[in-house]
């Protein structure tokens, strides 16, 4: 009756996503009065460790023939890991991964399934989970009303905090089956900082007019350790890298703090952002659709104003 969290290791390395879903498992584990496992695949050196972030048992494969990241061959071998565990409720992070395996779970499992879950399920009486729907417009609580039950969490939508605690390691043996995908090529993303990940996240769009004035924009983000993101018409147009296109046809995004300079505010571009929690706008035009979404705006030129913000930020980090 356990709540089981898949844990996505990239090679060794857990990314923050991993540890809000287990703080998210667990505390809807002290809801339901019982425990949580991780399920993680491939090799890690010390898988005990996710006892700090909450985690009783850790059920790990550490073979290295899922380093392919095969959605099917994934889910096969985590689904082995559910049915050992006997979990009720199997928690992944709603990102590239969660996205592609969660679906596959709950068909496997017969269960219903709630993607991009933003709060924990009220379990007072029926067992109804929220998601943001509509771009961000509105809320929808869904109830699951199957035994078993499949939540992907949000990014950004849960605090968690590394304590004390060891995990009880449970080795699981056994080969992914033959994958039936042929990865030809993989390429990385050449940021320092994942998008997903960051905290402060520094966005321009097509008002900065051309590739060669991005040097200021990644000078801020530098000064307050943050990523870069832009409008999809700065990625289409190849100023930018496509990774780096937030909004309703690119990344979702929640960071803390959200800079949006030069960009209009369409609602395509909203809906990947406007989780953000705070957000500063910086545009010329008054009128931007932007500033109705902004906690704070600067009506300015870009041009001005973010040689100011270096300057300051350079400022605050000495
Ligand atoms: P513009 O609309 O050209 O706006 C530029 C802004 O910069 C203006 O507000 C202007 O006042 C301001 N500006 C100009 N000069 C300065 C200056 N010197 N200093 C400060 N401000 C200045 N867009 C996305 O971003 N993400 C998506 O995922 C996305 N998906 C889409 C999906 C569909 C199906 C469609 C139809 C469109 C999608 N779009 C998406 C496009 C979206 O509708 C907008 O066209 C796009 O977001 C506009 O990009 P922009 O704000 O950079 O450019």
């Amino acid at each position: 009756m356990s709540v089981l969290v898949y844990i996505n290791n990239y090679g060794g390395k857990i990314q923050k996503n991993s540890f809000e879903a287990l703080a998210y498992g667990k505390a809807l584990a002290d809801k339901l009065n019982t425990n949580v496992v991780a399920a993680m695949l491939g090799p890690a050196e010390n898988p005990s460790e996710l006892g700090a972030y909450g985690a009783s048992e850790v059920f790990h494969n550490p073979s290295a023939s899922f380093a392919d990241h095969d959605p099917g061959a994934i889910t096969k071998a985590l689904s082995g890991m559910i049915e050992q565990s006997g979990a009720a409720v199997v928690i992944f992070s709603h990102d590239y991964t969660g996205k592609s395996i969660a679906p596959r779970v709950a068909a496997r499992l017969k269960a219903g399934l709630v993607t991009g879950a933003i709060a924990l399920p009220d379990t007072s009486g029926t067992f109804s989970v929220k998601k943001a729907v509509f771009s961000g417009k509105a809320f929808a609580d869904i109830e699951i009303l199957s035994d078993k039950k499949v939540i992907s969490l949000l990014p950004n939508s849960f605090e968690y905090s590394k304590g004390e605690g060891s995990a009880t390691v449970t080795p699981v043996n056994g080969e992914a089956e033959k994958s039936t995908l042929k990865v030809k090529e993989i390429k990385k993303e050449s940021t320092k900082l994942s998008l997903t990940e960051a905290e402060i996240v520094v966005s321009a769009g097509r008002g900065l007019k051309g590739p060669e004035n991005w040097g200021m924009i990644e000078e801020l983000a530098n000064d307050l350790g943050a990523a870069t993101a832009c409008s999809r018409p700065v990625a289409d147009i190849g100023w930018r890298p496509h990774h780096e296109h937030v909004g309703q046809t690119g990344i979702a995004i929640r960071p803390n703090l959200y800079f949006a300079i030069g960009i209009s505010g369409a609602i395509q571009h909203l809906a990947g952002v406007n989780g953000s929690k705070v957000i500063v706008v910086i545009n010329t035009d008054p009128e931007a659709p932007f500033f109705k979404a902004a906690d704070y705006g600067i009506i300015g030129d870009a041009f001005e104003v973010v040689p100011k913000l270096v300057t300051a930020a350079k400022a605050l980090r000495a």
